[in-house]
């Protein structure tokens, strides 16, 4: 049977597309081949990259608006790298809400000057920042829309009149933004796309090749951008699947649609942590993530018995990141509502035990 899958990445896939992909692995549109096993540079698998690229920047509204979408390897680890050596000059400003951004921080303070404009890590990270500055001259802006690790989400984005970077990980097409606001964007496929092993960085051109130093070709996103993301050999599985992903929230409606199941999941989700005595949420509310709930047991007596319920009822990786401790659960596109209300009961059912 399968379970209520709450990981925080890797993590739950469409059981459409798990299908589908497993399809493609023994026998891929009925050619007699697997897709892992073709040339990607055969007119198959480069139908698969470009569909995957064109479907990632319909999906954000990007289309015609001099983006680019690239699907890149090494995580989005890898961008914090990336980014810095592709855009950093003199100086950058960071918004440091959680372990990601501070990561991210470091590998850009590798290269040049980081300045942070705002930071929560003295409470550690359960709000975002507010009414920081963004210095006009700097090179550009870093934020992370939604930190995964303690549930906490930016519902807006400020004014910046320099180039906007945002790691976008862990809530890329789960919400309507203006997505026009972003220079570059970048997400590990595994938290609302694909499987873990590809990244995709979507990328306003004109931004590139204003830095003096040399980029080895591979770090280099002019060189991706040139060879249509196939400047050598890219992730041919999390490729498609990401594909599927992306075609599957295209015949769901797109953004706009999930984004109401995901507000209700959230609503149902939040509204169990604050009204059942046993639990306390982590995030402050007004930042609280739609996709990652943060929350606690208050009473540790009752640990043992909690888990067990979780188990017998299927639910699964709801276990909080070492970092925060307690529980988390991860919301993500493909999570059913049904998944949540399972969880829900368990939780108002350990109420009733107490
Ligand atoms: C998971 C995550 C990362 C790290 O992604 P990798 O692909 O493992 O490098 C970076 N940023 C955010 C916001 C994440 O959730």
């Amino acid at each position: 049977m399968k379970k209520h899958n709450f990981s925080a990445g890797p993590c739950i896939l469409p059981q459409d597309v798990l299908l589908k992909a497993s399809q493609a692995v023994l026998d891929f549109n009925d050619s007699g081949l697997s897709l892992i096993e073709i040339s990607h540079r055969s007119k198959p698998f480069v139908d698969v990259m470009e569909k995957a690229r064109s479907l990632a920047l319909e999906l954000l509204g990007l289309e015609g608006k001099g983006y680019k979408a690239l699907f890149l390897q090494g995580g989005a680890s890898t961008q914090f790298l990336m980014v810095a050596l592709n855009l950093l000059e003199k100086r950058a400003g960071y918004l440091n809400t959680g372990t990601w951004a501070d990561k991210s921080i470091k590998e850009a303070k590798i290269y040049d000057d980081v300045y942070e404009v705002g930071s929560s890590k003295e409470a550690n990270y359960n709000y975002i920042p507010k009414g920081y500055e963004i210095p006009s001259d700097y090179d550009y802006f870093h934020c992370t829309s939604n930190n995964t690790i303690f549930g906490t989400q930016m519902k807006s984005f400020p004014k910046c009149d320099i180039p906007m970077v945002c790691d976008m990980s862990s809530d890329i097409f789960s919400r309507v933004i203006d997505f026009s606001k972003f220079d570059l964007i970048y997400a590990g496929a595994q938290k609302n796309m694909g499987p873990a092993g590809t990244t995709l960085v979507v990328i306003k051109e004109d931004i590139l090749g204003k830095v003096s130093r040399k980029i080895p070709s591979m770090m280099d996103y002019k060189v991706h951008v040139s060879k249509g993301s196939m400047f050598n050999t890219p992730p041919v599985f999390p490729v498609y699947v990401s594909m599927l992903t992306l075609d599957w929230l295209k015949n769901l409606g797109g953004i706009s649609a999930i984004e109401k199941e995901n507000e209700k999941k959230a609503r149902l989700m939040y509204s169990e942590i604050d009204l059942n005595p046993l639990f306390k949420g982590y995030a402050a509310k007004d930042d609280r993530s739609m996709m990652n709930a943060t929350f606690t047991l208050e009473n540790e007596n009752l640990k043992d018995t909690f888990e067990t319920m979780l188990k017998e009822a299927g639910i699964n990786g709801l276990n909080g990141h070492r970092s925060v401790g307690g529980y988390r659960a991860s919301m993500y596109n493909a999570l059913p509502l049904d998944s949540v209300k399972a969880l829900v009961e368990v939780m108002s059912e350990l109420e009733s035990k107490a």
